[in-house]
């Protein structure tokens, strides 16, 4: 036998060779871990400890005579996994061993003998995962008519190349992201940020004094401009004026109501644009005003008690400092930052340009 027919010998008649298997050989040997680990299941099940002595001998004689494969006994163990009852799961295996022919045999006739398991069916959703060199994948799951349907428009007028990046085009034109061909915006309008002026309080006082002509403002949207074009620009429509104090951080407004108003949500995006607890990469403008002392515990609508969450950890923050248990959001010189259940201050540094850290650098 040459060495390519040993090879074959050990793979197709495993049986006897699985007498003596030792995971940790093949590991040292370079074998794949998910492989051996599959493999570590096929020996178990013929040279294991069982109640099931007669059946395991039984298994032992029929992979014989049916010449199983090692592909097949991998195969067998994967399809019956997911049965619980012991004695049922012998029976299982023996049959699927009967099954004489190839491994494609024995994957058709194994669907008559181990009916699939009933998955329920998946909820429709839509998820966005995290940025990778400024791009972001999102992943939408719904019913397949509906994901026919998306497809079927997507596929329309496909020109030569690959089709991802045509469907993709065609999808924002779709959204109403792209301007359409004859230029008719349609569907949903793109987000359009309006910028905050971001101005410490000193800086305030002497361009209002009038003096502010080298006074360099910061923008949220990451441009800037001078005291003297501040005051040249009529205020309202576009730019909205964002006070900051540097130990207080935003400047209070208001304080008398449950719900924060529009301002002091800009104000609270503008301190903070992700989500404050470390990693969270969800912007402030998809995240929900936080009370950091519950106003039912007599927290106030106070630039100082706000912060801008995501639903998902504004929904599992501690309100009780007393009871740490997922961390929380405090408000640390005028920025909301997340503490650990141990006590320790962490900052999300997904997104750096918070207005405390562009006014006062940090
Ligand atoms: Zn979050």
């Amino acid at each position: 036998m040459n060495a390519f027919g040993s090879l074959v010998a050990g793979l197709t008649n495993p049986i006897e060779a699985l007498a003596d298997f030792d995971a940790q050989v093949l590991l040292d040997a370079g074998c794949s871990p998910a492989r051996v680990r599959e493999l570590v299941k096929v020996h178990t099940a013929y040279y294991g400890k069982t109640k099931f002595t007669r059946k395991q001998a039984n298994a032992i004689k029929i992979a014989r005579s049916t010449k199983k494969a090692l592909d097949q006994l991998v195969y067998i163990e994967g399809r019956i996994s997911s049965i619980e009852d012991p004695a049922e799961k012998w029976d299982l295996r023996l049959a699927l061993l009967s099954i004489p022919g190839n491994y494609d045999t024995l994957k058709r006739r194994s669907k008559d003998i181990v009916p699939e398991v009933d998955k329920p069916a998946p909820e429709p959703s839509v998820g966005f995962g995290r940025s990778r060199d400024e791009s972001r994948p999102m992943n939408v799951m719904g019913p397949e008519r509906d994901m026919a349907a998306i497809e079927y428009a997507l596929r329309q007028d496909l020109k030569d190349g690959p089709a991802g990046p045509q469907m993709y085009e065609k999808l924002m034109r779709l959204l109403g992201l792209r301007p359409d061909e004859d230029d008719q915006p349609s569907g949903i309008a793109p987000a359009v940020p309006r910028p905050l002026i971001l101005i410490p309080l000193e800086e305030h006082i002497t361009i209002m004094g009038g003096d502010g002509d080298e006074v360099i403002l910061g923008l949220t949207d990451g441009t800037t401009m001078t005291g003297a074009e501040f005051l040249a620009q009529n205020f309202g429509d576009v730019l909205e004026v964002a006070m900051f104090h540097p130990q207080e951080g935003p400047v209070n407004l208001y304080d008398t109501q449950r719900f924060a108003n529009q301002k002091q949500r800009d104000l609270a995006r503008a301190t903070m644009p992700t989500c404050p607890v470390p990693d969270c990469r969800h912007a402030a403008d998809n995240c929900e005003v936080h009370h950091i002392k519950a106003w039912s515990k007599g927290g106030l609508t106070n630039m100082d008690n706000l912060a801008m969450l995501c639903r998902y950890h504004n929904r599992t923050n501690d309100d009780d400092p007393t009871k740490p248990h997922h961390g929380r959001v405090e408000n640390i010189r005028g920025t909301p930052m997340w503490r650990s259940p141990r006590g320790y201050l962490i900052p999300n540094t997904v997104h750096p340009f918070g207005a405390m850290t562009l006014l006062y650098g940090r």
